[in-house]
């Protein structure tokens, strides 16, 4: 099964090689470049020559056609992006008196 480098990609966070697949809920996700017999995912390239991917679910556990193995980046990445769900009670820390200075 070729899979064309012209879909590849770098991921910005770690620098792997990765290719970009578009989801049943037509998002993007990020894919491990070559395939992995551990991945959740069947990706497959449609007649348009876009990449798509679907979850292996219960029901349908197995590669269908074309499709291979993929596991999706995030699961890989070694740098995962920063979350920015920063939490909003957080404050800087002030520290204030942490040590007392003695009387002299
Ligand atoms: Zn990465």
């Amino acid at each position: 099964m070729p899979l064309s480098d012209h879909t590849t990609d770098q991921c910005r966070e770690c620098l792997a090689t990765i290719r970009w697949a578009i989801t049943v809920h037509g998002r993007r996700q990020a894919l491990d470049a070559e395939p992995d017999a551990k991945g959740n995912l069947a990706a497959y390239v449609d007649g348009t020559g876009t990449l798509r991917v679907r979850v292996l679910t219960a029901e349908r556990d197995r590669l269908e056609g074309a499709e291979w193995q993929a596991m999706p980046h995030a699961a890989t990445c070694t740098r995962p992006p920063v979350r920015r769900t920063a939490r909003p009670g957080r404050r800087a820390v002030v520290r204030r008196g942490a040590w007392t200075r003695w009387p002299r």
